[in-house]
C-alpha cells in the first residue's frame, strides 16, 4: 500500500468508494460508484449482498490496497489531472470520518453505508446530452436517429418493481446516505415506497441528496412535501445548464417559469431543504456560465458556494474541448473576467465558484477529437429538425462551428468517396491490362 490509510483524504489515488458506496445503475449495473467504467455483475442475475463481496469489487479494492490507477477508473483521475474536484476526492472527503470501514484495508467490506439506486431510466426530460440509456423520454429521438435498439422507451434495474425495494430496504438499517438520481427521481415510483418505508420505520435521520431536474413535485398520493417534512437531512442539486430558452433548449422538457414557481414552493413548504444548483458544462453553456450563475445567484436561494459545476465528460462530441482554437481563447478570457469580478466581490467568498471555473478553462485547453466536431454538429442538426429548435439562434456563439463542422465533413466525405471509386477503377484497369497480356 503506497497511501497511508489514513491520510485517503489527500491521497492521489485511493478511493473509499468501493468500501462505503454502491450504485445500482439504469439496467441493474452494480459497481461502487456512477462514474466507474464496466460491468461489476447484475442485480437481475444475482443478489446484491453476493455481489458487494464478489470478484470484481475484491479485485478493485485490491488495486486501490496496492497504489494502483484502474483503468476503469479514468473519469475521476482525468478531473483530477485538470485540478477538478473528482468523485473520487469526494468520497474520500465525505466517509474519512468512516475510517473505521476502510482503514482495516481488507478487500471485503461490511455492508454499504452509502446508497445510490436507480431504478429506471423514467424521466420526463430528454436533454442533449443524455441518451435513452438514462431517459425514457430520449426514446422516440433515439429510434428516429438510430441510437437505441431496444424495444421499449422503460428501461428497469430489477426484475420486478417489488424485488428492487425489498432488496434495498433490507440493506436500509445500515445506510446513512442515500443519493437519488436517474431517469428522474421524483417520478420514480419506487423513490416513493423507500421513502415511505423509512418513515414507517422511523430511520428518517438518514441523509438525502438528489440530483433531480426539480420539474414534478407531486406524484400518485400527494406531493413530496409531506414525505420530505418528516426527513432532517436533505440537499437537493438542482440541475439547470441555462436561463431561460438556452436552458429549454439544452435540456429539453425544462421551463424556465415552472423552474422559478417551484423553487419558491419548496422555500415556502420545506425551507429546511438545502438547495444547491448543478451546472454541467458542455459547449452549449461555456460562454455563458458568468450569466447564469449570476441569475442563479440573484434567486438568493443557497449560500454563495452551493454550486456544482462539472465539465462534460462523455458524451465526447459535447464536451468544451472539441471546440475549435479561436472560441476557445475567447470563452477563456470571459471566464478569466469573471473570475477576477468574483474575487473582487465584497463581502462574499466565491472561493468554491472561483476553483470550478478555473477547472473548467483547464478542460477547455485540452485536445479535442477531431471527429467529434462532426458528430456534434450532425447530432445538433438533427435534434433541431426533430424537436424544432434552432441552436444557432439560441447559442449564436456556436452558429459558425455548427456549420463549418458540417461542410467540412461533407467535403472530406464527397473527398473519399471520389478517392474510393478513383481506386476502384484504377484496380479494374491493372486487371484489364494483366488480362490482355496474359491472351
Ligand atoms: S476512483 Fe472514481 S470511478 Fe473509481 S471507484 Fe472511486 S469514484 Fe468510482
Amino acid at each position: 500500500m503506497k497511501d497511508n490509510p489514513v491520510n485517503i483524504k489527500n491521497s492521489q489515488t485511493f478511493c473509499a468508494a468501493p468500501w462505503v458506496n454502491l450504485t445500482v445503475s439504469i439496467g441493474g449495473n452494480m459497481s461502487p460508484c456512477c462514474e466507474i467504467s464496466g460491468e461489476f455483475g447484475n442485480t437481475k442475475h444475482q443478489p446484491i449482498k453476493d455481489l458487494w463481496n464478489g470478484g470484481l469489487f475484491l479485485k478493485l479494492r485490491e488495486a486501490f490496497i496496492s497504489g494502483n490507477k484502474p483503468k476503469a477508473c479514468w473519469k475521476c483521475y482525468e478531473v483530477d489531472a485538470c485540478g477538478g474536484k473528482s468523485m473520487r476526492q469526494q468520497y474520500n472527503e465525505k466517509f474519512n470520518n468512516h475510517i473505521e470501514l476502510i482503514s482495516p484495508l481488507k478487500h471485503t467490506a461490511p455492508l454499504p453505508i452509502s446508497l445510490d439506486i436507480r431504478f429506471s431510466n423514467i424521466c420526463n426530460f430528454s436533454c442533449r446530452m443524455c441518451w435513452h440509456g438514462s431517459s425514457s423520454h430520449w426514446y422516440q429521438d433515439a429510434k428516429a436517429l438510430r441510437l437505441t435498439n431496444s424495444k421499449t422507451a422503460l428501461i428497469k434495474s430489477f426484475s420486478t418493481k417489488d424485488n428492487g425495494v425489498k432488496e434495498i430496504s433490507a440493506l436500509l438499517p445500515g445506510v446513512k446516505y442515500l443519493y437519488w438520481a436517474g431517469g428522474e427521481p421524483l417520478i420514480t415510483r419506487e423513490h416513493y415506497a423507500i421513502l415511505e418505508d423509512l418513515i414507517a420505520k422511523h430511520s428518517t435521520d438518514i441523509y438525502l441528496k438528489y440530483n433531480t431536474n426539480f420539474s414534478k413535485l407531486t406524484y400518485d398520493h400527494g406531493d413530496i412535501f409531506k414525505l420530505w417534512e418528516q426527513f432532517k437531512n436533505i440537499e437537493l442539486v438542482i440541475s439547470i445548464d441555462g436561463i431561460k430558452d438556452r436552458g429549454e433548449l439544452i435540456r429539453h422538457g425544462f421551463s424556465w417559469d415552472i423552474f422559478l414557481s417551484n423553487l419558491k414552493l419548496i422555500k415556502q413548504k420545506c425551507p429546511h431543504i438545502k438547495i444547491k444548483f448543478g451546472i454541467t458544462v458542455s459547449v452549449f453553456n461555456v460562454f455563458v456560465l458568468d450569466e447564469l450563475h449570476q441569475n442563479l445567484l440573484d434567486l438568493e436561494v443557497c449560500h454563495e458556494d452551493d454550486f456544482e459545476i462539472h465539465c462534460l465528460q462523455e458524451p465526447n462530441f459535447y464536451r468544451v474541448n472539441i471546440l475549435p482554437k479561436k472560441l476557445k481563447e475567447e470563452v477563456t478570457v470571459k471566464l478569466k473576467d469573471y473570475i477576477n469580478t468574483l474575487k473582487d466581490s465584497p463581502g462574499r467568498n466565491h472561493a468554491s465558484v472561483v476553483s470550478q471555473l478555473g477547472h473548467v478553462i483547464v478542460f477547455l485547453k485540452a485536445k479535442g477529437d477531431f471527429g467529434a466536431r462532426y458528430r456534434f454538429s450532425y447530432l445538433t442538426l438533427k435534434l433541431d429538425a426533430r424537436r424544432n429548435q434552432n441552436t444557432s439562434a439560441v447559442c449564436p456563439e456556436l452558429k459558425s462551428f455548427i456549420y463549418g463542422a458540417f461542410k467540412l465533413n461533407l467535403i472530406l466525405n464527397i473527398i473519399y468517396f471520389w478517392a474510393k471509386k478513383f481506386k476502384s477503377r484504377m484496380i479494374s484497369f491493372s486487371y484489364a491490362l494483366k488480362k490482355k497480356g496474359g491472351d
